[in-house]
């Protein structure tokens, strides 16, 4: 693997078969009603397939099937060494048909091939592997019962799991919420996101391949609306998880008060800050990572350090060596394997972007790199990394998640500035923090409202480290045994001996 060129990965994308129907019950079928959409590629705008519209008919018969393959017990009740093993075999199909799986991915939402590869396929193989690797080692309690009575705190599946995911990370997100959702006994709904839905509908086969009975896992594509809202409003979904805008985020609260109040756990927007101090250990490392977290996947990251925030002292000389290093995250093909910087995933988030940029202009702040759609002769949807200059945290460009390349540059005169203005936000998800002071370091990272927090690089972690957000991003944590707590209930029974 890792040898193929653009012309290698353009063959195989002409030979590619694509699966665009729904998975129900073991087998790839159309929507009740016959319906689908065209899914067209951001790398260039060719067709890629008809993708199966459902919508709350397709909704009524996963979550029946869903239902029933929970309460057979066919899966729920499968020993957990059992089902170890079959959920590590489904992380090894994946990576089996990780060149498939990331062809479909770059295809499909426009990142590089080389991001989809080393990054979203092998990441969600890892993280399969690691919830189940852990099934079989995690115990229950004994309560600190008298003598003739003994209580057990157990752990029970929830049941029926629908997840609703987005577009930028399409296979990972799932897989976030796939391996400890299914490895521990529920079932699962999961609705891609329209922008996306090819690789869900791949794996679901491979999960059959893998040992997981049908019916167990099911993937319904289609738009929020439609077969989004009918599992969100479903009386007899048990839990949904969502990963996506904060906006949606609300609704689905909205949704499951208006229906069985099923339990809802969001992982949703951010505007994080990267706060550079002007005693960091080397301003061009951080210049270098300050690129990186808002040009890496085209900016389209949920934890995009989009904020970076710059002591005064230091900006004349650090400013430039982030517009230097930014010249390494260049738009180019996608499929090509040296890109670090694809296309945006549609027409329309393309247009959302550069609508942030012309409201940088508007508010007055200083572009000093990019700012223009570029490569536009392909038919493609491409940005230019952008750095806006003498920004306010007032100013549109700092509040909003533009969820695109653009990057806001403040400054700040000391540490207290410095965190009052990297919490002034309604979000919450993740905060950086460069200084060689270790008493410094650890108070303002104490001192940020963030459900991650890195020092002296940005966007560190792995399966270990639990990945949610404080305030409006979200609640509840994926990743690490703490993303268990979503998929379970806890049951205390008490015995009279
Ligand atoms: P989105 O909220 O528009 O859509 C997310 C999913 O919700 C999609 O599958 C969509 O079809 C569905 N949806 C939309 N309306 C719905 C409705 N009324 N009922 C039910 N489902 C509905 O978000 P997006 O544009 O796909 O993704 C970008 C957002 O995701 C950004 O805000 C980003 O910060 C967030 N995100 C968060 C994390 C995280 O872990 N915190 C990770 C990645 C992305
Ligand atoms: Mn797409």
């Amino acid at each position: 693997m890792g040898n193929l060129t653009r012309a290698d990965w353009e063959a195989r994308a002409q030979n590619l078969k694509i699966e665009g129907r729904a998975f129900l019950d073991g087998q790839y079928v159309d929507a009740a009603d016959g319906k689908t959409f065209d899914c067209l590629s951001p790398v260039d705008g060719r067709f890629l397939a008809k993708v199966a519209s459902c919508d709350a008919a397709d909704a009524e018969r996963a979550v029946q099937v869903a239902r029933a393959t929970f309460e057979s017990g066919v899966w729920s009740r499968m020993a957990p060494v059992k089902r170890k093993k079959v959920m590590i075999r489904f992380s090894e199909l994946m990576l089996e048909h990780a060149e498939e799986l990331a062809l479909l991915e770059t295809l499909d939402m426009g990142k590089p091939i080389s991001d989809a590869l080393n990054i979203d396929v092998s990441g969600a193989a890892n993280s399969i592997r690691w919830s189940a690797e852990a099934i079989d080692k995690i115990y229950d309690e004994v309560a600190a019962t008298p003598h003739n009575e003994l209580g057990l705190v157990t752990r029970e599946p929830v049941g029926v799991v629908a997840a609703i995911v987005p577009w930028n990370f399409p296979l990972l997100m799932s897989c976030w919420k796939l391996g400890p959702a299914l490895t521990t006994g529920n079932s699962v709904i999961l609705k891609p996101s329209e922008k996306s839905p090819l690789t869900a509908i791949r794996v679901a086969q491979l999960a059959i391949e893998a040992g997981i009975p049908k019916g167990v896992f099911n993937v319904l594509p289609g738009f929020g609306h439609t077969v989004g809202k009918a599992l969100a409003l479903h009386m007899d979904v048990d839990t949904l998880v969502f990963t996506g805008s904060t906006k949606i985020a609300k609704q689905l609260m909205v949704y499951a008060g208006e229906s069985n109040m099923k339990r809802v756990w969001l992982e949703a927007g951010g505007k994080s800050p990267n706060i550079v101090f002007a005693d960091a250990p080397d301003l061009k490392a951080a210049a270098e990572s300050a690129a990186s977290a808002i040009a890496f996947n085209q900016g389209e990251v949920c934890t995009a350090g989009s904020r970076l925030l710059v002591e005064k002292s230091i900006k004349a000389e650090f400013l430039p060596l982030v517009i230097e290093a930014l010249k390494a995250w260049k738009p180019g093909n996608p499929l090509d394997p040296e890109t670090t910087v694809g296309a945006l995933v549609d027409t329309t988030q393309m247009n959302n972007v550069l609508g942030y940029i012309q409201a940088g202009h508007d508010d007055g702040a200083k572009l000093v790199a990019g700012g223009k759609r570029t490569l536009e002769e392909t038919g493609g949807t491409y940005v230019e990394p952008t750095i806006f200059d003498g920004v306010t945290n007032a100013m549109r460009i700092a509040r909003e998640e533009i969820f695109g390349p653009v990057l806001s540059v403040i400054e700040f005169e000391d540490a207290e500035e410095a965190v009052r203005i990297a919490n002034d936000t309604p979000y919450g998800l993740a905060a950086a923090v460069w200084t060689s002071n270790l008493s410094k370091a650890h108070l303002v990272g104490k001192a940020l409202r963030a459900g991650s927090v890195w020092i002296n690089q940005y966007d560190g972690g792995d399966m270990t480290a639990p990945f949610g957000g404080f305030k409006q991003s979200g609640n509840g944590r994926d990743k690490s045994l703490h993303a268990f707590d979503k998929y379970t209930e806890l049951k205390a029974t008490w015995i009279k001996l």
